[in-house]
Parts: C-alpha cells; sequence; structure tokens
C-alpha cells in the first residue's frame, strides 16, 4: 500500500478544483480531477482512489446519482466519499445521505475544515486497510487457501500444544500423514482446476469424517494431509481412524461429469514413541508414509525406528554417491557368458561396483535406484560405458578370443537426449568396434506411453542397431511382459530373468514360463540369454529347451579386471573354456 493516500475531486467548475489544489497542495496527497460524473466513476474504477471529493450540482449526472453508481459497484462500494453541498442546505445532505455518502462539506470550503476532514478520512481509511491487510495475512500465514484447512504452520503450533497437553494427561497423540495414491496421474490428465477440485472434496470429506472426533486435519502440502488427535488406545483408536479414513477416501468421487476413485496410503507416528516435538512426529509419519507407498499403497503403516535407519542410511548413500565419480570409487567387474552348444566365452556382462572407504563394496541393486532418482545415473552409466569399451579393446589387442561387452542401460539413460552420441563416441574413444557392444535395456524404457517418446526410441534403437550395436532386453519376463510389443523394437536377444531359473526344474510354473520365453524369441529371431545359472540341472534344462547363452555362478560370479583376464589366459585357443 502506498503511504500517500489518491484523492479524487470530482467537480464540474475550473475555479472550485483549483481553489481544492491549492488548498491541499501541501498535504501531501496525490490529486486527481475529474470534469464531471461519467469522468469520476471512470477514474474511481482506474485510479482505486482512497477518497472521492464530490460535487453534487454538476451538469449531466448529479453527485447524488455518481454516489449511487458508486454503492452498486461492489468494489467501489466502500470507497469514502465526501459530497460538497451549498451552504446549509439540509434537503441536500439527507438526499446525499441516501445515495450513500460518508460526510459532507460546503464550498466555499474552509481551509482548515477542509484539511482537518480529508486528513480524518484518510487516516481512517488506511487504517482500515491495514487491518484488513494483516487479517489477510495472518490468514495467509495459517491457512491453507485452496481448501480453507490449517497450513504446516498452523499444524506445528496447535500439534505443540497437543503434545502439552497430552504430557500433562498423560495420553499419546497420533499423527497421520496421509497422501493420495494417484494424485498426479488425475492432475495430468484431467487438468489442474480437476486437481484442485478433487483436492477440496478431500478436505471436505475429511473434516466431515473427523467431525465428532476431536480430532483436526490440515494440509501441509500437495496431495498430503495430517489427521491429528489426542487418545489413550494407540492400537485400537488409531488403527481404526486410520481404516476408517482410508475406506472412505476411496468412496467414488464425482468430478465434473467423470467419476473418480482414489486411494490414500498413509503414514503415523505417535507422541511419545516416535517423537516428543511436532517436526520429529511429522518427520517419521512422513518416513512411514513412503514406505507405505514402496509397499502397495492404499494402506497405513505405523513408524518404526528401523525406517529411520534406513532413510538415514539412505541419505549417507546420496551424499557420498556424489562423489562416487570424482573420487575413482567405481570399479567394473566382468562375468562371463557362455555358448552352450561350443563351451566357449563369447561374452561378458558388465557390472557395476562401488568400493566405498568405509561403507565397503555397496550392491548396485542398492546404489543404482537412488543413482537414477538423482539423475547422477547419466554420468555413472557414461563411465560404465566408457570404461567397459575400453576394457574389452584392451582384451581384444592382447590377443584373446574376441569378446562381446554388454553394458547395463537404466530407462533414465534414455531419456538424455545426448545418448546416441555419448555412445558413439565412447566407442571412437575405445577403438572397439560396435559388433563387440550389447547394450542390455529392461522392459520398462520400451514401455514408453507417448507415441512421440515411442517413435523416439524406435528410431534411437534402429540407429544403434543400424551401426552394429546389439539390442538385449534384460530381466524379461519381471517387467510388463507385453509380448506384442517385441516385434516393433528391433532388439536381439533376451535374457531370461534369474527368479525364473532359480527353481527349475522343480518349479513345473517357471519351467513353462521359460518354454514359452525361449519359444517366442525363436520365432522372433532372437537368441536367449538365461541369467543366474547355478546348477548342472539348470543348464541341463535351459541346454533342452534350446536356449544359447549361459550366464552365472555355475561358470563364474562377476571378476574383478585382473581376474578376468587370467581367465581369458586359460582359454584354448578358439575361447573354449567349459567342456560341456
Ligand atoms: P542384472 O543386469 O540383471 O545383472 C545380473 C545380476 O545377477 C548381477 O548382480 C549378477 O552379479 C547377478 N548374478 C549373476 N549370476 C548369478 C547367479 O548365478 N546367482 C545369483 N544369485 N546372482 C547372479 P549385480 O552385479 O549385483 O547387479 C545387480 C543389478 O544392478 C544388475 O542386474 C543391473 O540391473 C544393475 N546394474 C549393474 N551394473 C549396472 C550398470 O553399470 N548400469 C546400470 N544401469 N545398472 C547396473
Ligand atoms: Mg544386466
Ligand atoms: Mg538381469
Amino acid at each position: 500500500m502506498s503511504e500517500q493516500s489518491t484523492i479524487l475531486i470530482v467537480d464540474d467548475e475550473l475555479v472550485s478544483r483549483y481553489t481544492v489544489e491549492v488548498l491541499l497542495s501541501t498535504e501531501g496527497y496525490i490529486l486527481e480531477f475529474a470534469k464531471n460524473g461519467e469522468e469520476g466513476l471512470k477514474k474511481a474504477v482506474e485510479l482505486s482512489p482512497d477518497l472521492m471529493l464530490l460535487d453534487v450540482m454538476m451538469p449531466g449526472m448529479d453527485g447524488f446519482e455518481v454516489c449511487q453508481r458508486l454503492r452498486a459497484n461492489p468494489k467501489l462500494a466502500e470507497l469514502p466519499v465526501v459530497m460538497v453541498t451549498a451552504l446549509d442546505d439540509r434537503e441536500s445532505r439527507l438526499r446525499g445521505i441516501e445515495s450513500g455518502a460518508d460526510d459532507f462539506m460546503s464550498k466555499p470550503y474552509d481551509r482548515a475544515e477542509l484539511r482537518a476532514r480529508i486528513r480524518t478520512i484518510t487516516r481512517l481509511n488506511r487504517y482500515r486497510r491495514l487491518v484488513e491487510t494483516e487479517e489477510k495475512l495472518a490468514y495467509l500465514a495459517n491457512y491453507d487457501i485452496l481448501t480453507g484447512l490449517p497450513n504446516r504452520s498452523l499444524l506445528l503450533e496447535r500439534l505443540t500444544q497437543t503434545i502439552n497437553s497430552a504430557k500433562r494427561t498423560k495420553q499419546n497423540v497420533a499423527v497421520l500423514a496421509l497422501d493420495l495414491d494417484s494424485f498426479q496421474i488425475i492432475n495430468d490428465s484431467l487438468g489442474h482446476e480437476t486437481g484442485d477440485n478433487m483436492l477440496k472434496k478431500i478436505a471436505q470429506r475429511l473434516t466431515k469424517l473427523i467431525e465428532k472426533s476431536g480430532a483436526t486435519v490440515s494440509r501441509i502440502e500437495g496431495d498430503e494431509f495430517i489427521v491429528m488427535f489426542e487418545t489413550n488406545n494407540i492400537v485400537k483408536d488409531v488403527s481404526e481412524m486410520a481404516q476408517c479414513l482410508l475406506d472412505n477416501i476411496s468412496h467414488q468421487i464425482m468430478l465434473d461429469e467423470h467419476e473418480i476413485v482414489v486411494t490414500a496410503s498413509m503414514g503415523i507416528s505417535v507422541y511419545p514413541t516416535d517423537g516428543t516435538d511436532g517436526k520429529t512426529l511429522l518427520k517419521n509419519a512422513d518416513t512411514a508414509l513412503s514406505r507405505a507407498k514402496t509397499d502397495g499403497k492404499n494402506a497405513y503403516q505405523f513408524f518404526t525406528t528401523k525406517m529411520n535407519e534406513v532413510a538415514l542410511e539412505r541419505l549417507i548413500l546420496e551424499n557420498q554417491l556424489r562423489k562416487v565419480l570424482s573420487q575413482n570409487e567405481l570399479l567394473v567387474y566382468y562375468q562371463p557368458q557362455i555358448e552352450l552348444i561350443s563351451g566357449r566365452i563369447i561374452g561378458t556382462e558388465a557390472l557395476i561396483r562401488w568400493q566405498h572407504p568405509e561403507l565397503g563394496l555397496v550392491s548396485p541393486a542398492k546404489f543404482i535406484p537412488v543413482a537414477e532418482e538423482m539423475g547422477l545415473i547419466i554420468p555413472i552409466g557414461e563411465w560404465v560405458l566408457r570404461t567397459a569399451c575400453k576394457q574389452n579393446k584392451i582384451w581384444q589387442q592382447a590377443g584373446f578370443p574376441t569378446l562381446r561387452i554388454s553394458v547395463n542401460m537404466s530407462s533414465r539413460q534414455f531419456q538424455s537426449p545426448n545418448l546416441l552420441q555419448m555412445i558413439k563416441s565412447a566407442l571412437a574413444g575405445s577403438g572397439l568396434d560396435p559388433i563387440y557392444l550389447e547394450l542390455e535395456l529392461t522392459e520398462s524404457v520400451l514401455m514408453a506411453e507417448e507415441a512421440d517418446e515411442l517413435n523416439n526410441i524406435i528410431s534411437l534403437l534402429t540407429e544403434l542397431r543400424s551401426i552394429g550395436i546389439k539390442i538385449a532386453i534384460d530381466d524379461f519376463g519381471t517387467g510388463y511382459s507385453s509380448l506384442s510389443y517385441l516385434k516393433r523394437f528391433p532388439v536381439n536377444s533376451l535374457k531370461i530373468d534369474r527368479s525364473f531359473v532359480k527353481d527349475i526344474p522343480t518349479d513345473t510354473d517357471d519351467a513353462a514360463i521359460i518354454k514359452a520365453i525361449v519359444a517366442l524369441a525363436h520365432s522372433l529371431r532372437l537368441y536367449v540369454i538365461a541369467e543366474g545359472v547355478e546348477t548342472l540341472e539348470q543348464l541341463d534344462f535351459l541346454r533342452n529347451q534350446k536356449c544359447e547363452i549361459i550366464q552365472g555362478y555355475y561358470f563364474s560370479t562377476p571378476l574383478c579386471t585382473e581376474d578376468m583376464t587370467k581367465m581369458l589366459e586359460n582359454v584354448g585357443e578358439n575361447g573354449t573354456l567349459f567342456s560341456l
């Protein structure tokens, strides 16, 4: 709000306007003038003045009409109006009051009176605005505008009060963090407005559900709500409340003309066991919420200290991962792949290892997903590809039988616009012929939903194939397994996931799945690599199925460069290592 008040003087007489200008010139107001009623109304809209000094006697639209019109306009209804009448014109003043004037002055102006009146009114007006602004700010500071529910800051304040009261009465306080399971999808598919309406409806539903329970509900961000209450029976009260909320949320919601069903997940923390202050309780409820989400959604989960350890470990991992490349802590191990008909090593899979000075050897299953989320998989993946290509070239130059090197690619890498260029540069940098490189993708890469994205991936794979690179689908059978998509993608081979190999030949389902995968691959002219082969029985079964290539501990675990080199040194002239 500007410090200076704006006064709009509406008067048809030039002399009157001039007089006001002179009399108020030293008061520090911004003075604006209008020569008639129409102009006065127009300027009032444009300028939102703090006060209007309005002459009654004007040709055309007179002051009474101007005043009535102001009052009929919601934006100007509160504008203070001082009406200027002839001296002691009682009748005009009565009409002025009826038409909505706030005060009166008479012409000719008395300098002191004019100044005093205007000063009082503008000051009152400014004071009122200040109070309104403060109230508005206080509201915004404590409430969420969309739903009208308390926000995080008010929640924390109330949580502290509730904890203090629970301390005295030796009760527990339950904090239930509730988050919608697929809100992002609704937002993306039906638009943000519908998303907002959905949040409002959920807020209303939650408010109604807890109405008589003594609980409060707040919205702390996005689609996350917190229900908080005091209780002396955690297990019963909290579980019942949690289940009741989840059940009710999943009832159909009508949004515009769509019938929508959403579910929610919930994490629960309890005072004093899981924290003695509001922030800790919220944080721990959030941790439990993440757990409920990863465990399959539409469920609630109580916080346990174990979760905190997991969260802490992850935080440490994230911090350490950032430094992993600059500190040379990554290694590539190589696991041989054996061709079944000949017993020859025909390739190796490059598998990353993280040798951390304190944590020891960290499994890729642990850090790759974190690196993917952090986007670090892009530089890490590039490093693996360059290292693997270089190493393969070194083995070839040393005169060992030429091998193919398989490198794992995560789907995040396929979203990077420079992927093709990076691969070409890794090949050029190492001097490796592209026909000795195989890229392992998971099914998720091929499951792009947008047609554009799909076409991009197909043309990228086609381009990679055209320069001789081979494409394998890794962990086949564990992903979406929509077999029909395979026809559309230019791939060379399928790698049967270890989980199917593990229990053959005893598990008849797995055996049947493997038979089907091999038959499918062969009908599409793809070759098959079986992973995780540990026993002779598994090997025999796979050989009977005419699976082409085998990888697993039965032959060798993944080996460091030195050990892999030793193994290659022991290979016969034609590369045969194993008599099968
Ligand atoms: P994957 O690509 O399916 O690799 C096969 C995993 O199975 C490897 O685990 C390997 O050590 C293990 N394995 C091989 N043979 C056997 C066996 O006979 N028995 C058992 N129990 N396990 C066997 P590892 O090295 O821990 O890698 C795990 C996963 O991490 C890989 O699965 C791959 O998805 C990912 N990964 C590894 N290196 C990279 C990389 O450079 N980039 C990306 N994006 N992912 C990688
Ligand atoms: Mg792999
Ligand atoms: Mg695999």
